[in-house]
């Protein structure tokens, strides 16, 4: 049996007009019984309402059926025929706002705090004695902070870190959320914090999350992003027992963001293709009493992720992936 797709379906709306009967006949039919129920109609209510009472019970249904002011041919024909409803008429739209337009909904993540630390200083590389001191991150002792790693052709980590930062902030505080940078190249400080101080920042902003951007350099050939969580630690200040378990959710939202937004593949060279490793020796993941991660976003020594690190459209993309981990994890 044939069955030919493009045939239109026989008409089986109620609102189709019938061939051999025009509309303005079956209007004039609908105006004139209207016009005959109507008194009926309005003599039962006042009686309901006698009889009842005149109670207030906001549970009973209301028992207005019929519009008594409207003599107008078409609301009076909605309302008989059943194909219309108080809610189609123009003039009764419901004019409630919708959640997606009210302040709460533009808003999500008011009152939320986020740390953001940008690996690293451009000014590390011109202080290195400084940088060298040694710091207390209560597992054991640790330079105050490393000058980071460059690209082939000079791009450092210090920079893309701090330009991925200040994108990240813009679309976080679209959100509502409130942020705080450890370092902004804005009023730049000479070198540093050291590592201890970054996460004294966040544990002192109460932050609901911290993220630490950096990019890897490792040799070429390996390639990808990987996000630190922190292992449970626990030594002189550094206790990460409450930490571990809601880092490792927000570094889960973050590595499933990133690979969507950015299109890179979990790191080639370690973390077993999970774009997830867990470390003991970060100060800045030791010393946290926030949930905390780092994010390296690729390698600036492979010449293939470097182009994508060196670009301001994937580092836009960058940002946008670890926004997105950062919102689902706070629930927004
Ligand atoms: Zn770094």
């Amino acid at each position: 049996m044939r069955y030919d797709e493009s045939s239109p379906p026989p008409p089986e709306s109620a609102s189709s007009v019938s061939p051999d009967r025009p509309w303005y006949t079956r209007r004039s039919t609908l105006v004139v019984a209207v016009a005959a129920l109507a008194p009926a109609c309005l003599a039962g209510w006042v009686l309901t309402e006698v009889l009842g009472g005149g109670t207030t019970d906001d549970s009973r249904p209301p028992r207005i059926v019929m519009p008594l002011a409207s003599t107008s041919p078409a609301a009076a024909a909605a309302s008989a025929s059943g194909s219309g409803s108080a809610s189609a008429s123009p003039g009764t739209a419901s004019a409630a706002p919708s959640a997606a337009t009210g302040p709460a909904a533009a808003k999500p993540l008011a009152g939320r705090t986020v740390v953001i630390d940008p690996g690293h200083n451009p000014g590390n590389f011109k202080h290195t004695t400084e940088i060298d001191r040694q710091v207390d991150i209560g597992t054991n002792r640790k330079e105050c902070d490393t000058t980071g790693t460059t690209t082939n052709s000079g791009y450092m980590e210090a920079e893309f870190s701090m330009d991925v930062s200040q994108r990240l902030r813009a679309v976080l505080e679209a959100k509502g959320v409130k942020v705080v940078l450890t370092h902004d190249a804005a009023k730049e400080r000479p070198f540093g914090p050291c590592i201890d101080e970054r996460a004294r920042i966040g544990n002192e902003a109460t932050a609901d999350a911290v993220v630490s951007v950096h990019a890897d350099g490792v040799s070429a050939g390996n390639r990808g992003f990987h996000v630190i969580l922190p292992a449970r630690v626990r030594g002189g200040s550094a206790d990460t027992a409450k930490i571990v378990e809601p880092s490792r959710r927000l570094g889960e939202r973050i590595a499933g963001n990133f690979a969507r937004t950015t299109g890179s593949a979990p790191a080639n060279y370690l973390g077993s293709g999970t774009g997830l490793v867990v470390r003991d020796d970060l100060g800045g993941l030791n010393l946290s009493t926030r949930p905390k991660v780092f994010i390296e976003c690729g390698n600036m020594r492979d010449a293939k992720d470097a182009a994508q690190l060196t670009s301001p459209e994937w580092r836009q993309k960058a940002a946008q992936g670890i926004a997105d981990g950062i919102v689902g994890f706070l629930g927004g």
